[in-house]
């Protein structure tokens, strides 16, 4: 049932819903600004267009070049094996976008999307516990393979299963794409419709009366008047609330991907997750991998792009060899490091608005899978901005009431 998250079943949303009963079409003459212009920016400026919004959007961007913006940096993989069945429900509106990209951006549209599965391994005390997750995200209208060690080395012979108690094997709805060709579409669409991309760094927030009336930019100093704000900062979304007065934990923490080469065959090899926290799948003609460093390793990374190639000798290849012998014979051809903007509360995305500031909308904090989920994040906020309330999917589980009250979903699968 992938709809389980409709509003209407679900109370948080009815009482957001009636706080704003009523709203209508914001006129004409309204100004949405949005600050960060890279996949997510972009999504919200594209579906605001397409449900009507028929104001002003103005999305600033302080680097056209997006080097450093994690949608450019990142493994651009999706996945609907999530703990929370709005993650699944997000991921499996990504999919069918994905699949069918050129009915929502052209004939000329293509963003490779490989439709292939992760496949998710566990131990033997483990294996309870992810047959349930997978049985669960199944209710939710994932398509999942339980697989035994020995399906698992049946299907994937290169795939070492001694220390192994389960695999689960995303059949569908999964799989990876470029990143940067999505953004180059929905940016492009929505400037045709539209849109205006402003090449300037927001660098103040200005509240009066418990709105946000417009932003300051630093290079040409002038303020935009707004009706309305959208945090699409990314890493940076933390601070953009900041500006506002606003607390919100999410912070930059370094993720680093190694691009290797192997003698190993990349046709039909999945998005791999290795109990041990490891990952890797084809990319070209070899691989890229990665694993997340230890918590004491992994601080506030603020303006360090610069690649832990620690982890690879320490950690990650080891890890990889046990699990594909084959790869005890990598070459690594380059690595790269960008941002994951961590919820520290929760690793789950914030999409909504401090309730003392409601026209400052924040759709951030995505912990690692902002991409996959940028189709739903955006038309989710233009949901919000245009009909006053969450009407595809219902996302009040991420809004900002569980910040302030303390209160973290935790989502369970996380990578
Ligand atoms: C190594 C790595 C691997 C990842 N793998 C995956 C994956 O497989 N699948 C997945 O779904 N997600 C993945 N992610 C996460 C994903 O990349 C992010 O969740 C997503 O890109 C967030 O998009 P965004 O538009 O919010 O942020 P960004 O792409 O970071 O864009 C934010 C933009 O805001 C701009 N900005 C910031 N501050 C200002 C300011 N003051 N004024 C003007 N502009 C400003 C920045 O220049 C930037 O362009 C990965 C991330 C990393 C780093």
């Amino acid at each position: 049932m992938r709809t389980a998250y409709l509003v209407g079943g679900n109370k948080a949303a009815s009482q957001f819903e009636s706080s704003r009963e009523g709203a209508l079409m914001p006129s004409n003459s309204e100004t949405v600004v949005i600050i960060g212009g890279a996949v997510i920016g972009s999504f919200v400026a594209f579906f605001l267009r397409k449900q009507g919004f028929k104001g002003h959007i103005k999305v600033i961007e302080r680097d056209s070049t997006y080097q450093y913006s994690s949608t450019a940096l990142s493994a651009a993989s999706i996945r609907t094996q999530f703990g929370c069945p709005f993650n699944i429900g997000m991921s499996l509106f990504g999919a069918d976008m994905f699949r069918n990209i050129k009915d929502w951006f052209g004939d000329d549209a293509n963003i490779d999307f490989e439709e292939r599965g992760y496949l998710i391994l566990g131990s033997e005390a483990s294996s309870d516990t992810l047959q349930k997750q997978a049985r669960e995200q199944m209710e939710h209208g994932a398509v999942i393979d339980i697989l035994s060690p020995d399906q698992a080395k049946q299907r994937f012979p290169w795939l070492n299963v001694e220390d192994l108690g389960i695999a689960t094997y995303g059949a569908a709805n999964e799989g990876w794409f470029d990143a940067w060709a999505l953004l180059q579409l929905v940016r492009r669409e929505a400037r045709r419709l539209g849109a205006e991309y402003i090449s300037d760094e927001v660098v103040g927030v200005d509240v009066n009366g418990g709105a946000v009336t417009g932003v300051r930019l630093g290079n040409s100093g002038t303020t935009l008047a707004c009706d309305w704000c959208v945090n699409a900062a990314g890493a940076w979304g933390g601070k953009i609330a900041g500006l506002a007065g606003i607390e919100l934990p999410v912070e930059p923490r370094k993720r680093t991907i190694f691009h290797i080469k192997a003698p190993l065959p990349g046709e039909g090899f999945p998005m791999l997750f290795d109990n041990s926290g490891a990952w890797i799948r084809p990319e070209g003609d070899g691989f890229i991998a990665g694993i997340a460093p230890e918590e004491c390793r992994d601080p506030n990374a603020e303006g360090d792009f610069e690649p832990d190639h620690y982890l690879l000798e320490e950690t990650l290849w080891p890890l990889l060899a046990h699990r594909v012998p084959a790869l005890e014979q990598l070459r690594v051809q380059r690595a790269w490091a960008g941002h994951y903007e961590v919820n520290l509360l929760d690793h789950n995305g914030v999409v909504g608005a401090h309730p003392e500031v409601p026209n400052f909308i924040h759709a951030t904090g995505f912990s690692g899978h902002g991409v996959m989920h940028s189709p739903a994040t955006g038309r989710a906020v233009a949901e919000l901005i245009t009909q006053g309330g969450f009407r595809s999917l219902d996302l009040s589980p991420l809004g900002f009431e569980r910040i302030l009250a303390n209160r973290p979903i935790v989502e369970a699968v996380v990578y």
